[in-house]
């Protein structure tokens, strides 16, 4: 890697089951908001949108197949993408959504947040998906964790609670809110999802290493979310115009990434084979240059996080 500058703080959006599919108006992403379309160079967001590689800036599709027949699934994606390990070879087929028996060990050794943590001050990652209590319980009452979970628990990176959303120190996986208090009764603040960018943006502001999942994304993806495809995109956009309010590219890095394609393909279920975008956006950006697959984001954020 060349001399690259470190980037004093790191945001990793990870949104859930978005690949960059045809260039069809039944596509979703063809229609992605001014904040996103600013992210791949004011294009669209599909298998034909040029790739952006410049100094503080890459947009690319990444491969999500891992050389692997069927269809990437979530579990071993993700544990692919945040260890930097094949896990759908280890595992023999793609599997999810949960991890694999066979990526858990991965995930507790090789995990992003392992990897970097004895590099970092203490406290120097966060995950700032906040979780309501009904989680909590059932985790008690049954050991079974996401891959995102489950390398914050194995890395003892706090998991975040209402009272965390309460103080503005963590953000809803819906973003905005309303799912915690019309689902749940819980009250919490209600945020525009430029507001949540902000939030989100001061919460990187604290930590060297900050992860944000969204999974709506994939639910819509699969019919099951109760927001179109055109409103899960259109806060996605503004949350990160609200990130990029304040953002520096001298100083901070914006990853976004996903583990597998869905949204993009809405006449079909079940997830695809398409490449998944990735964006590196600010300081850094070009230590992701060689990057092709899933496997290679873990390795060069590490590197360029403890070099
Ligand atoms: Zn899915």
């Amino acid at each position: 890697m060349p001399n690259l500058r470190s980037p004093e703080r790191v945001l990793f959006l990870f949104v859930d089951g978005i690949g960059l599919g045809p260039d069809e108006p039944s596509n979703p992403l063809v229609n992605v908001g001014p904040h996103w379309a600013r992210l791949a160079q004011n294009a669209s967001w599909t298998c034909d949108t040029p790739p952006v590689d410049r100094a503080n800036h890459l947009f690319r599709g990444l491969d999500a197949t891992l050389h692997v027949d069927g269809l990437p699934q979530s579990g071993t994606g993700q544990a692919s993408l945040f260890s930097g390990i094949n896990c759908a070879k280890r595992a023999g087929r793609h599997f999810g959504p949960f991890p694999h028996s066979s990526s858990k060990p991965v995930l507790a050794s090789h995990s992003l947040f392992q990897r970097v943590q004895p590099h970092l001050a203490p406290d120097d990652c966060a995950f700032a998906n906040a979780y309501p209590p009904v989680f909590f319980e059932r985790r008690a009452a049954r050991d079974r964790w996401t891959v995102t979970t489950l390398c914050s628990k194995q890395a003892n990176v706090r998991l975040r609670s209402t009272s965390d959303l309460r103080a503005g120190h963590a953000l809803s996986a819906d973003i905005v809110g309303s799912a915690w208090l019309e689902k749940l009764n819980i009250a919490i603040p209600q945020l525009s999802p430029a507001q949540a960018g902000r939030q989100l943006y001061t919460l990187m502001q604290q930590h060297r290493l900050t992860l944000y999942e969204y999974y709506e994304t994939d639910k819509a993806g699969h019919g099951r979310s109760t927001l179109s495809p055109a409103t899960i995109l259109s806060r996605l956009d503004a949350l990160v115009g609200g990130i990029l309010e304040s953002f520096s590219p001298q100083r901070d890095l914006l990853l976004l990434c996903s583990d597998h394609g869905n949204l993009e393909v809405p006449t079909q279920k079940p997830h695809t084979r398409n490449p998944v975008p990735f964006v590196a956006y600010g300081c850094g950006a070009q230590a992701f240059q060689s990057a092709t697959s899933l496997i290679d984001v873990t390795p060069a954020l590490c590197t360029l996080l403890t070099s």
